[in-house]
C-alpha cells in the first residue's frame, strides 16, 4: 500500500530540527490504486471492488543527522 512519508532531519550538532517536502512512498502492488504497478485498464466501477482506494497511514521517518542544519551551517560560514 502506499503512503506519504514525512521527513524531518534532526541535526544533532545544533540540535534543530528540519522538516523535508513529503515523499510518495509507492508499493509495488497491482491491486493498489496508486501504485505505478497498477494497470491502467483498471477503472471504477471495478477497481473500486479489487483494488485499494486509500493510501496508508503516513510513515514518520526522522533520520538523525551528525551535523549543523543548513541555516546554521550558513551562518557559521559568514562569521
Ligand atoms: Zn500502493
Ligand atoms: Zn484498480
Ligand atoms: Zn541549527
Amino acid at each position: 500500500m502506499c503512503r506519504w512519508r514525512q521527513v524531518r532531519n534532526v541535526y544533532l550538532k545544533c540540535s534543530h530540527s528540519q522538516n523535508l517536502p513529503d515523499q510518495l512512498n509507492q508499493c509495488d502492488s497491482p491491486r493498489c490504486k496508486f501504485s505505478p504497478y497498477h494497470p491502467s485498464s483498471c477503472q471504477p466501477p471495478a477497481c473500486t471492488k479489487t483494488c485499494i482506494q486509500y493510501r496508508g497511514y503516513p510513515e514518520q521517518y526522522s533520520p538523525n543527522i551528525d551535523g549543523l542544519c543548513p541555516a546554521c551551517l550558513d551562518s557559521a560560514k559568514r562569521h
